[in-house]
């Protein structure tokens, strides 16, 4: 293959003697609230030299970029109680419970919260349904963070009915539901899948005679616009690559969406992990990340898979 019939798609990434042509999302890097909360914890790092500094979990699902922020003097720690009292914390962009929140200021925290303000938006609409006496259904991944945080501004005792996480749509089947029931997604969730699993929710709710069900759609724009343009190069890709933490809940979702459309996907965290075998007479390559992979990842990627295009030439 001819160097120069080649091209690279992406006006990012552009290499002047490509020898495979990689299509990259023009939707990759560093979302919105991931940038926002890399510069603040950056910011609050140096304001505060003479301080004991802690992220309470990864501030964003990026080992490498956890690692940084460490370099800078900020600690990463699991457990509250990990925190010496008086210190510097760092809440993370996937955020905490009311409980967790007020267990910080119990301990007088110095505390930079880096919440997205799209899951902070969540947060006051189950807050509202709980307290308005709604059964709140959390539609996303039951162990993640961000989800674990909603559940608990969802649960607003006495009056709520209580909260549901649903993964998938065979849940519904053995959910309970009652008279007004709220919905909504895991910010990082499918549209399509979502939009499935509200309508099974609407006609359990309506075959028992319940007619109150809201549902609200809180995928932000960010994770929305990354899936479908994967989507679109994946259908042309005859590999795919996706960049980004291995505990990231979007990045996961971008390989496994590219993975209904191609079999030959793989989610990479660092450049380093791309297999000279995987491109073996691929000539068109896909590339997608997730929003809280550095752009410095995804150009490292787009460079090492031209330099083993060279090599297969
Ligand atoms: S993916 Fe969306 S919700 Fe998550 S940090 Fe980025 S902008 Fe916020």
């Amino acid at each position: 293959m001819k160097s120069e019939k080649l091209k690279v798609e992406s006006s990012k990434y552009i290499l002047r003697r490509p020898y495979v042509k990689v299509i990259v999302a023009k939707n990759s890097g560093f979302c919105f609230g991931v940038k926002r909360a890399m510069e603040m914890a950056y910011k609050y790092a140096k304001e505060h030299p003479d301080k004991k500094k802690y992220s309470l979990r990864e501030i964003i699902h990026n080992s490498q970029e956890v690692k940084k922020l460490e370099a800078e003097g900020v600690k990463h720690i699991e457990k509250i109680s990990d925190i010496e009292d008086g210190a510097c914390v760092i809440v993370s962009t996937h955020g905490v419970t009311p409980t967790e929140k007020n267990r910080l200021k119990e301990k007088h925290l110095n505390i930079l919260d880096t919440t997205c303000p799209y899951v902070k938006k969540i947060h006051l609409i189950v807050k509202h349904l709980a307290e308005s006496g709604a059964q709140v259904v959390i539609v996303g991944d039951k162990d993640h963070l961000e989800v674990s945080g909603i559940v608990g501004y969802a649960q607003a005792p006495p009056e709520g009915k209580g909260v549901s996480v649903i993964s998938e749509i065979e849940e519904v089947k053995k959910m309970r539901v009652s008279a007004q029931i709220g919905v909504v997604a895991q910010t990082t969730y499918n549209l399509v899948k979502y939009m499935e699993i509200t309508k099974a929710i609407m006609e359990k709710a309506f075959a028992q005679g319940y007619a109150q069900v809201s549902v609200h759609n809180t995928i932000c724009d960010a994770t929305y616009n990354r899936q479908e343009e994967t989507i679109k190069i994946a259908k042309q890709a005859e590999i795919m690559i996706v960049v980004g933490g291995k505990n990231s809940a979007n990045t996961k979702r971008l390989y496994s969406l590219s993975r209904e459309i191609l079999k030959t996907v793989y989610h990479i965290e660092t450049a380093g992990e791309l297999k000279a075998s995987w491109f073996k007479g691929k000539k068109i390559v896909g590339v997608s990340a997730g929003a809280s992979t550095p752009d410095s990842a995804i150009a490292e990627t787009v460079k090492k898979i031209n330099e083993i295009g060279r090599k297969h030439k």
